[in-house]
Protein backbone atom coordinates (compact mmCIF):
# COMPACT_ATOMS: atom_id res chain seq x y z
CA UNK A 1 0.00 0.00 0.00
CA UNK A 2 1.41 3.10 -0.93
CA UNK A 3 -0.77 5.47 0.52
CA UNK A 4 -3.67 6.21 2.87
CA UNK A 5 -5.83 8.72 5.09
CA UNK A 6 -6.92 9.08 8.57
CA UNK A 7 -9.43 10.85 10.35
CA UNK A 8 -8.71 12.70 13.68
CA UNK A 9 -11.64 14.90 13.66
CA UNK A 10 -13.64 17.02 11.36
CA UNK A 11 -15.22 13.85 10.55
CA UNK A 12 -19.13 12.71 10.68
CA UNK A 13 -18.99 16.43 12.68
CA UNK A 14 -18.05 19.65 12.19
CA UNK A 15 -15.20 21.10 14.63
CA UNK A 16 -11.56 19.62 15.27
CA UNK A 17 -10.62 19.09 11.46
CA UNK A 18 -7.36 16.80 11.05
CA UNK A 19 -6.49 14.18 8.59
CA UNK A 20 -3.45 12.14 8.33
CA UNK A 21 -1.84 11.88 4.91
CA UNK A 22 0.31 9.03 4.34
CA UNK A 23 2.28 8.54 1.37
CA UNK A 24 4.59 5.90 1.24
CA UNK A 25 7.63 6.92 4.27
CA UNK A 26 5.85 10.91 4.29
CA UNK A 27 3.65 11.74 6.47
CA UNK A 28 1.24 14.69 5.91
CA UNK A 29 -0.93 16.34 8.25
CA UNK A 30 -3.87 18.27 7.11
CA UNK A 31 -4.88 21.03 9.72
CA UNK A 32 -5.26 20.29 13.80
CA UNK A 33 -8.24 22.09 14.77
CA UNK A 34 -9.51 21.97 18.25
CA UNK A 35 -13.07 20.64 18.96
CA UNK A 36 -15.23 22.75 19.87
CA UNK A 37 -18.61 22.86 21.54
CA UNK A 38 -19.85 18.99 23.04
CA UNK A 39 -17.12 17.59 21.30
CA UNK A 40 -14.64 19.81 23.49
CA UNK A 41 -13.34 17.13 25.21
CA UNK A 42 -11.75 14.95 21.97
CA UNK A 43 -8.89 17.56 22.75
CA UNK A 44 -8.09 16.22 25.77
CA UNK A 45 -6.92 12.76 24.19
CA UNK A 46 -3.86 11.95 22.48
CA UNK A 47 -3.47 12.90 19.55
CA UNK A 48 -4.06 9.49 17.13
CA UNK A 49 -0.60 8.86 15.66
CA UNK A 50 2.70 9.46 16.67
CA UNK A 51 3.54 12.96 16.06
CA UNK A 52 7.18 12.85 16.02
CA UNK A 53 6.89 11.26 12.57
CA UNK A 54 4.76 13.59 10.96
CA UNK A 55 6.98 15.52 8.46
CA UNK A 56 4.36 18.59 7.76
CA UNK A 57 1.23 19.93 8.77
CA UNK A 58 -0.36 22.04 6.03
CA UNK A 59 -3.21 24.56 7.56
CA UNK A 60 -5.63 25.41 5.14
CA UNK A 61 -6.49 28.40 7.01
CA UNK A 62 -6.44 30.08 10.80
CA UNK A 63 -10.03 29.42 11.87
CA UNK A 64 -9.33 27.69 15.45
CA UNK A 65 -11.28 24.66 14.56
CA UNK A 66 -8.35 24.36 12.05
CA UNK A 67 -5.51 25.38 13.86
CA UNK A 68 -6.42 25.06 17.58
CA UNK A 69 -4.58 21.91 19.21
CA UNK A 70 -1.46 23.20 17.57
CA UNK A 71 0.46 24.04 20.92
CA UNK A 72 -0.85 20.11 21.72
CA UNK A 73 0.60 18.71 18.85
CA UNK A 74 4.11 20.52 19.78
CA UNK A 75 4.06 19.38 23.38
CA UNK A 76 2.80 16.01 22.23
CA UNK A 77 6.38 15.71 20.07
CA UNK A 78 5.76 17.12 16.57
CA UNK A 79 8.87 18.37 15.13
CA UNK A 80 7.55 18.98 11.45
CA UNK A 81 7.62 21.53 9.39
CA UNK A 82 4.17 23.70 8.86
CA UNK A 83 2.65 25.10 5.89
CA UNK A 84 0.42 28.15 5.18
CA UNK A 85 0.19 31.31 3.37
CA UNK A 86 1.42 34.47 5.16
CA UNK A 87 -2.07 35.92 6.43
CA UNK A 88 -2.65 32.41 7.77
CA UNK A 89 0.59 32.75 9.55
CA UNK A 90 -0.11 35.99 10.99
CA UNK A 91 -3.31 35.35 12.09
CA UNK A 92 -2.93 32.20 13.60
CA UNK A 93 -0.40 33.40 15.91
CA UNK A 94 -3.34 35.98 17.32
CA UNK A 95 -5.73 33.46 17.46
CA UNK A 96 -3.63 30.82 19.80
CA UNK A 97 -2.46 33.01 21.73
CA UNK A 98 -6.22 34.19 22.26
CA UNK A 99 -6.98 30.86 22.91
CA UNK A 100 -5.24 30.16 25.42
CA UNK A 101 -5.82 33.65 27.07
CA UNK A 102 -9.94 32.18 26.61
CA UNK A 103 -9.33 28.67 28.18
CA UNK A 104 -7.08 30.06 31.28
CA UNK A 105 -10.24 32.36 31.82
CA UNK A 106 -12.43 29.74 31.58
CA UNK A 107 -10.95 27.73 33.60
CA UNK A 108 -10.75 30.05 36.76
CA UNK A 109 -14.47 30.72 36.74
CA UNK A 110 -14.96 27.05 36.36
CA UNK A 111 -12.74 25.95 39.64
CA UNK A 112 -14.41 28.80 41.24
CA UNK A 113 -17.65 27.71 40.51
CA UNK A 114 -16.29 24.01 41.38
CA UNK A 115 -15.36 25.21 44.92
CA UNK A 116 -18.53 26.68 45.55
CA UNK A 117 -20.56 23.89 44.97
CA UNK A 118 -18.13 21.21 45.90
CA UNK A 119 -17.78 19.47 42.52
CA UNK A 120 -14.87 17.94 41.12
CA UNK A 121 -12.29 20.02 39.47
CA UNK A 122 -12.72 21.22 35.84
CA UNK A 123 -9.88 20.14 33.26
CA UNK A 124 -7.37 22.54 33.53
CA UNK A 125 -6.27 24.53 30.10
CA UNK A 126 -5.05 22.38 27.32
CA UNK A 127 -2.18 24.68 26.67
CA UNK A 128 -1.00 28.40 27.86
CA UNK A 129 0.86 31.47 26.28
CA UNK A 130 4.06 29.96 26.31
CA UNK A 131 3.47 26.83 24.69
CA UNK A 132 1.36 29.11 21.61
CA UNK A 133 4.81 30.81 21.49
CA UNK A 134 6.96 27.73 21.39
CA UNK A 135 4.78 26.27 18.54
CA UNK A 136 5.84 29.36 16.72
CA UNK A 137 9.14 28.01 15.15
CA UNK A 138 7.51 25.04 13.93
CA UNK A 139 6.36 27.99 11.20
CA UNK A 140 8.58 27.63 8.55
CA UNK A 141 7.48 27.36 5.11
CA UNK A 142 5.40 30.34 3.99
CA UNK A 143 3.72 29.47 0.55
CA UNK A 144 1.77 31.58 -1.74
CA UNK A 145 -0.93 30.97 -3.74
CA UNK A 146 -0.85 29.02 -6.86
CA UNK A 147 3.14 28.15 -6.01
CA UNK A 148 3.98 24.40 -6.29
CA UNK A 149 6.46 23.24 -3.59
CA UNK A 150 8.02 20.03 -4.08
CA UNK A 151 8.50 18.00 -1.04
CA UNK A 152 11.18 15.09 -0.89
CA UNK A 153 11.31 15.04 -5.28
CA UNK A 154 8.08 12.98 -5.14
CA UNK A 155 4.99 15.26 -3.41
CA UNK A 156 3.57 18.42 -4.70
CA UNK A 157 1.52 20.34 -2.50
CA UNK A 158 -0.09 23.50 -4.21
CA UNK A 159 -2.02 25.73 -2.04
CA UNK A 160 -5.51 27.46 -3.88
CA UNK A 161 -7.76 30.54 -3.05
CA UNK A 162 -10.62 28.92 -0.42
CA UNK A 163 -12.25 32.63 -0.47
CA UNK A 164 -12.71 32.00 3.09
CA UNK A 165 -11.04 34.16 4.85
CA UNK A 166 -8.26 36.36 4.12
CA UNK A 167 -5.05 33.51 3.35
CA UNK A 168 -7.25 30.82 3.09
CA UNK A 169 -6.85 27.72 0.80
CA UNK A 170 -7.94 24.34 -0.37
CA UNK A 171 -4.36 22.42 -0.99
CA UNK A 172 -3.93 20.12 -3.82
CA UNK A 173 -1.70 17.22 -2.79
CA UNK A 174 0.16 15.47 -6.00
CA UNK A 175 1.86 11.96 -5.58
CA UNK A 176 4.43 12.03 -8.55
CA UNK A 177 5.62 8.62 -8.28
CA UNK A 178 1.81 7.38 -8.88
CA UNK A 179 0.33 10.07 -10.50
CA UNK A 180 -2.03 10.31 -8.08
CA UNK A 181 -4.17 13.43 -6.87
CA UNK A 182 -5.50 14.72 -3.73
CA UNK A 183 -7.67 17.57 -2.80
CA UNK A 184 -8.29 18.69 0.54
CA UNK A 185 -11.52 21.97 0.34
CA UNK A 186 -10.64 23.50 3.83
CA UNK A 187 -13.35 25.67 4.22
CA UNK A 188 -14.86 26.92 1.36
CA UNK A 189 -15.94 30.43 0.89
CA UNK A 190 -18.99 31.98 -0.14
CA UNK A 191 -19.18 33.94 -3.40
CA UNK A 192 -19.63 37.82 -4.33
CA UNK A 193 -18.42 38.38 -0.83
CA UNK A 194 -16.76 41.74 -0.03
CA UNK A 195 -12.64 41.67 0.95
CA UNK A 196 -11.70 38.40 0.00
CA UNK A 197 -11.37 36.92 -3.81
CA UNK A 198 -13.72 34.25 -4.88
CA UNK A 199 -12.65 30.45 -4.51
CA UNK A 200 -10.48 28.52 -7.11
CA UNK A 201 -11.24 25.56 -9.31
CA UNK A 202 -9.83 22.99 -8.70
CA UNK A 203 -8.02 20.28 -11.76
CA UNK A 204 -10.66 18.15 -13.17
CA UNK A 205 -8.32 14.91 -12.59
CA UNK A 206 -8.21 14.89 -8.89
CA UNK A 207 -8.43 11.39 -7.68
CA UNK A 208 -9.19 11.72 -3.89
CA UNK A 209 -11.29 14.50 -2.64
CA UNK A 210 -11.98 15.66 0.78
CA UNK A 211 -14.68 18.52 0.83
CA UNK A 212 -16.36 20.19 3.52
CA UNK A 213 -20.44 20.13 4.01
CA UNK A 214 -20.51 22.84 6.74
CA UNK A 215 -24.00 24.19 4.35
CA UNK A 216 -24.16 20.82 2.35
CA UNK A 217 -27.91 20.93 2.53
CA UNK A 218 -28.96 24.57 1.90
CA UNK A 219 -28.34 27.43 -0.12
CA UNK A 220 -27.29 30.84 1.98
CA UNK A 221 -29.90 34.03 0.49
CA UNK A 222 -27.67 35.70 -1.74
CA UNK A 223 -25.29 38.54 -0.09
CA UNK A 224 -27.14 41.47 -1.29
CA UNK A 225 -30.25 40.77 0.47
CA UNK A 226 -28.96 39.69 3.20
CA UNK A 227 -27.47 43.63 3.02
CA UNK A 228 -30.83 44.31 3.04
CA UNK A 229 -32.09 42.75 5.72
CA UNK A 230 -28.95 43.42 7.95
CA UNK A 231 -30.01 46.94 7.26
CA UNK A 232 -33.44 46.73 7.61
CA UNK A 233 -32.38 44.95 11.58
CA UNK A 234 -30.49 48.34 11.99
CA UNK A 235 -33.35 50.61 11.17
CA UNK A 236 -36.12 48.88 12.83
CA UNK A 237 -33.42 48.18 16.21
CA UNK A 238 -33.32 52.05 16.60
CA UNK A 239 -36.70 53.07 15.80
CA UNK A 240 -37.55 51.12 18.67
CA UNK A 241 -34.95 52.71 20.78
CA UNK A 242 -32.31 49.38 21.54
CA UNK A 243 -28.95 48.63 20.76
CA UNK A 244 -28.11 46.05 18.41
CA UNK A 245 -25.74 43.29 19.06
CA UNK A 246 -23.98 41.41 16.51
CA UNK A 247 -21.76 38.89 18.04
CA UNK A 248 -19.26 37.60 16.25
CA UNK A 249 -15.63 35.96 15.54
CA UNK A 250 -12.91 38.00 14.99
CA UNK A 251 -12.11 37.09 11.80
CA UNK A 252 -13.47 37.98 8.26
CA UNK A 253 -17.30 38.76 9.59
CA UNK A 254 -16.14 41.61 11.76
CA UNK A 255 -14.09 43.02 8.98
CA UNK A 256 -16.78 42.56 6.48
CA UNK A 257 -19.48 43.46 8.94
CA UNK A 258 -17.35 47.34 9.39
CA UNK A 259 -17.15 47.49 4.88
CA UNK A 260 -20.40 46.91 5.14
CA UNK A 261 -21.37 49.88 7.51
CA UNK A 262 -18.95 51.63 5.69
CA UNK A 263 -20.75 51.01 2.74
CA UNK A 264 -23.90 52.49 4.41
CA UNK A 265 -22.51 55.49 5.60
CA UNK A 266 -21.37 56.36 2.24
CA UNK A 267 -24.54 55.54 0.65
CA UNK A 268 -26.43 58.12 3.50
CA UNK A 269 -28.37 54.96 4.55
CA UNK A 270 -27.20 54.31 8.09
CA UNK A 271 -28.93 55.77 10.62
CA UNK A 272 -27.00 57.72 12.92
CA UNK A 273 -25.49 55.77 15.53
CA UNK A 274 -22.43 54.47 16.99
CA UNK A 275 -20.58 51.44 16.15
CA UNK A 276 -18.09 49.83 18.40
CA UNK A 277 -15.76 47.28 17.71
CA UNK A 278 -15.49 45.87 20.95
CA UNK A 279 -12.96 43.12 20.74
CA UNK A 280 -9.08 42.85 21.17
CA UNK A 281 -8.83 39.85 18.52
CA UNK A 282 -10.74 41.55 15.90
CA UNK A 283 -9.07 44.84 16.60
CA UNK A 284 -5.39 42.93 15.85
CA UNK A 285 -7.01 40.93 12.68
CA UNK A 286 -7.90 44.23 11.60
CA UNK A 287 -4.74 45.20 11.50
CA UNK A 288 -3.59 42.23 9.86
CA UNK A 289 -6.47 42.44 6.88
CA UNK A 290 -4.86 46.03 6.42
CA UNK A 291 -1.48 44.43 5.87
CA UNK A 292 -1.98 42.15 3.14
CA UNK A 293 -3.92 43.84 0.49
CA UNK A 294 -2.50 41.63 -2.27
CA UNK A 295 -4.91 38.87 -1.27
CA UNK A 296 -8.18 40.92 -1.50
CA UNK A 297 -10.08 40.83 -4.20
CA UNK A 298 -9.74 43.59 -6.77
CA UNK A 299 -12.84 46.19 -5.58
CA UNK A 300 -11.30 46.06 -1.82
CA UNK A 301 -7.67 46.49 -3.38
CA UNK A 302 -9.20 49.68 -5.69
CA UNK A 303 -10.89 51.04 -2.27
CA UNK A 304 -7.81 50.35 -0.31
CA UNK A 305 -5.84 52.15 -2.01
CA UNK A 306 -8.07 55.52 -1.80
CA UNK A 307 -9.42 55.12 2.05
CA UNK A 308 -9.46 52.57 4.72
CA UNK A 309 -12.15 50.31 3.68
CA UNK A 310 -12.90 49.44 7.09
CA UNK A 311 -13.30 51.94 8.65
CA UNK A 312 -16.54 54.88 9.41
CA UNK A 313 -17.07 57.93 11.48
CA UNK A 314 -18.18 57.02 14.82
CA UNK A 315 -16.34 53.76 14.78
CA UNK A 316 -15.08 53.11 18.22
CA UNK A 317 -12.33 50.57 18.48
CA UNK A 318 -12.22 49.62 22.40
CA UNK A 319 -9.75 47.52 23.75
CA UNK A 320 -9.36 48.17 26.73
CA UNK A 321 -11.70 46.62 29.36
CA UNK A 322 -13.34 50.09 30.88
CA UNK A 323 -13.80 51.12 27.83
CA UNK A 324 -15.62 48.07 27.03
CA UNK A 325 -17.69 48.97 30.25
CA UNK A 326 -18.73 52.16 29.27
CA UNK A 327 -20.70 51.02 26.62
CA UNK A 328 -23.23 50.01 29.23
CA UNK A 329 -24.24 53.13 29.77
CA UNK A 330 -25.67 53.68 26.13
CA UNK A 331 -28.99 52.57 25.83
CA UNK A 332 -30.09 53.24 22.49
CA UNK A 333 -28.74 53.36 18.71
CA UNK A 334 -25.59 51.13 19.34
CA UNK A 335 -24.37 48.62 17.49
CA UNK A 336 -21.76 46.47 19.73
CA UNK A 337 -19.76 43.69 17.45
CA UNK A 338 -18.31 41.56 19.98
CA UNK A 339 -16.46 38.03 20.29
CA UNK A 340 -17.23 35.61 20.70
CA UNK A 341 -19.44 34.40 17.66
CA UNK A 342 -21.06 31.81 19.47
CA UNK A 343 -21.67 33.47 22.71
CA UNK A 344 -19.43 30.77 24.53
CA UNK A 345 -17.42 33.72 26.11
CA UNK A 346 -15.99 36.79 25.62
CA UNK A 347 -16.99 40.61 25.99
CA UNK A 348 -20.53 39.95 24.34
CA UNK A 349 -21.98 38.21 27.36
CA UNK A 350 -21.87 41.64 28.88
CA UNK A 351 -23.48 42.78 26.11
CA UNK A 352 -25.80 40.56 26.49
CA UNK A 353 -26.36 40.36 30.16
CA UNK A 354 -27.36 44.24 29.65
CA UNK A 355 -29.60 44.17 26.24
CA UNK A 356 -31.00 40.81 25.86
CA UNK A 357 -33.94 41.00 27.81
CA UNK A 358 -34.84 44.45 26.65
CA UNK A 359 -37.68 44.22 24.06
CA UNK A 360 -36.28 47.15 22.18
CA UNK A 361 -32.77 45.74 21.32
CA UNK A 362 -31.67 43.20 18.53
CA UNK A 363 -29.50 40.02 18.63
CA UNK A 364 -28.06 39.31 15.15
CA UNK A 365 -26.69 36.46 14.42
CA UNK A 366 -24.07 36.73 11.24
CA UNK A 367 -22.51 33.09 11.54
CA UNK A 368 -23.05 29.22 12.44
CA UNK A 369 -24.23 28.32 15.65
CA UNK A 370 -22.68 24.59 16.91
CA UNK A 371 -24.94 22.92 18.33
CA UNK A 372 -24.29 22.93 22.46
CA UNK A 373 -23.30 26.72 22.68
CA UNK A 374 -25.52 29.50 23.61
CA UNK A 375 -26.19 30.88 20.31
CA UNK A 376 -27.34 27.81 19.08
CA UNK A 377 -29.45 27.59 22.31
CA UNK A 378 -31.24 31.16 21.58
CA UNK A 379 -31.15 30.85 17.40
CA UNK A 380 -33.72 27.46 18.57
CA UNK A 381 -35.66 29.51 20.52
CA UNK A 382 -34.88 29.25 24.18
CA UNK A 383 -37.18 32.00 25.65
CA UNK A 384 -34.49 32.25 29.42
CA UNK A 385 -30.73 31.73 29.41
CA UNK A 386 -28.36 31.46 32.00
CA UNK A 387 -25.83 34.36 32.04
CA UNK A 388 -22.78 34.71 34.81
CA UNK A 389 -25.05 32.10 36.87
CA UNK A 390 -28.44 34.66 36.73
CA UNK A 391 -31.45 33.51 34.67
CA UNK A 392 -32.43 36.21 32.11
CA UNK A 393 -35.58 36.22 30.21
CA UNK A 394 -34.45 36.66 26.08
CA UNK A 395 -36.81 39.11 24.98
CA UNK A 396 -34.72 40.82 22.16
CA UNK A 397 -35.55 40.56 19.04
CA UNK A 398 -33.38 37.52 17.16
CA UNK A 399 -32.15 37.71 13.98
CA UNK A 400 -30.27 35.14 11.47
CA UNK A 401 -28.71 36.61 8.50
CA UNK A 402 -26.75 33.47 7.01
CA UNK A 403 -26.24 35.34 4.15
CA UNK A 404 -22.99 36.52 5.55
CA UNK A 405 -21.53 33.17 6.00
CA UNK A 406 -18.11 33.21 4.95
CA UNK A 407 -18.91 29.01 4.30
CA UNK A 408 -19.62 28.04 0.47
CA UNK A 409 -23.57 27.15 0.50
CA UNK A 410 -25.02 23.90 -1.12
CA UNK A 411 -25.02 25.64 -4.82
CA UNK A 412 -21.10 26.50 -4.12
CA UNK A 413 -19.84 23.71 -2.62
CA UNK A 414 -21.40 22.33 -6.02
CA UNK A 415 -19.47 24.43 -8.17
CA UNK A 416 -16.14 24.02 -6.69
CA UNK A 417 -16.65 20.19 -7.35
CA UNK A 418 -17.86 21.06 -10.96
CA UNK A 419 -14.77 20.67 -13.12
CA UNK A 420 -13.80 16.96 -11.35
CA UNK A 421 -14.49 14.59 -13.70
CA UNK A 422 -13.99 10.78 -12.18
CA UNK A 423 -12.67 11.25 -8.92
CA UNK A 424 -11.93 7.67 -6.93
CA UNK A 425 -13.60 8.25 -3.71
CA UNK A 426 -15.05 11.47 -2.54
CA UNK A 427 -14.97 11.90 1.10
CA UNK A 428 -17.45 14.38 2.84
CA UNK A 429 -16.03 15.61 5.97
CA UNK A 430 -16.33 18.73 7.99
CA UNK A 431 -20.26 18.87 8.69
CA UNK A 432 -23.11 17.58 11.06
CA UNK A 433 -24.23 14.10 9.59
CA UNK A 434 -27.93 14.91 8.66
CA UNK A 435 -26.31 17.57 6.28
CA UNK A 436 -23.66 15.55 5.12
CA UNK A 437 -25.96 13.16 4.06
CA UNK A 438 -28.53 15.56 2.31
CA UNK A 439 -25.51 16.85 0.16
CA UNK A 440 -24.27 12.95 -0.61
CA UNK A 441 -28.01 12.39 -2.01
CA UNK A 442 -27.75 15.38 -4.37
CA UNK A 443 -23.89 14.30 -5.21
CA UNK A 444 -24.91 11.00 -6.07
CA UNK A 445 -27.26 12.23 -9.18
CA UNK A 446 -23.77 13.27 -10.27
CA UNK A 447 -21.29 10.86 -9.12
CA UNK A 448 -21.27 7.01 -8.19
CA UNK A 449 -23.17 6.72 -5.34
CA UNK A 450 -20.12 3.75 -3.75
CA UNK A 451 -17.45 6.84 -4.45
CA UNK A 452 -18.91 9.03 -2.04
CA UNK A 453 -18.41 8.35 1.78
CA UNK A 454 -18.94 9.52 4.73
CA UNK A 455 -15.72 8.77 7.41
CA UNK A 456 -16.19 8.34 11.04
CA UNK A 457 -13.58 9.86 14.05
CA UNK A 458 -10.56 7.74 13.53
CA UNK A 459 -10.89 5.97 10.77
CA UNK A 460 -7.72 4.83 8.62
CA UNK A 461 -8.64 4.06 5.01
CA UNK A 462 -6.26 2.37 2.30
CA UNK A 463 -6.00 4.45 -1.00
CA UNK A 464 -3.65 2.80 -3.28
ZN1 LIG B 1 -13.14 28.39 8.65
Amino acid sequence: MEAKIAFYGGAYGVTGSSFLLSIRDTKILIDCGLFQGLEFENNYLPYPCKLQDVDYLVLTHAHIDHIGRLPCLVKEGFRGKVIATKPTFQIAKIMLLDSAKVMREHYKTLYKKSLRKGLEPPLPPLYDELDVVECFRYFQIELPYSTPLVLKGEIKITLRDAGHILGSAYIEIEDLKNSKKFLFSGDLGNKNKPIVRDFDLPPQDSNFVFIETTYGDRNHRSFEESKLEFLQCIRKTFEKGGNLLIPTFALERAQEILYILREFHEQQLLPPCFVFLDSPLAIKATKIYKDNPSFYDEETLELFQRIDPFHLPNLYLTEDKEDSKAINLIKSSAIIIAGNGTLTGGRILHHLKNNIWREECSLVFVGYQPKGTLGRKIVDGAERIQLFGEEVPVKAQIYTINGFSSHAGQRELLEWLSPIKDPERIFLIHGEPEKMKIFKDILSTRFCPEKIYLPHLLEEIPLY
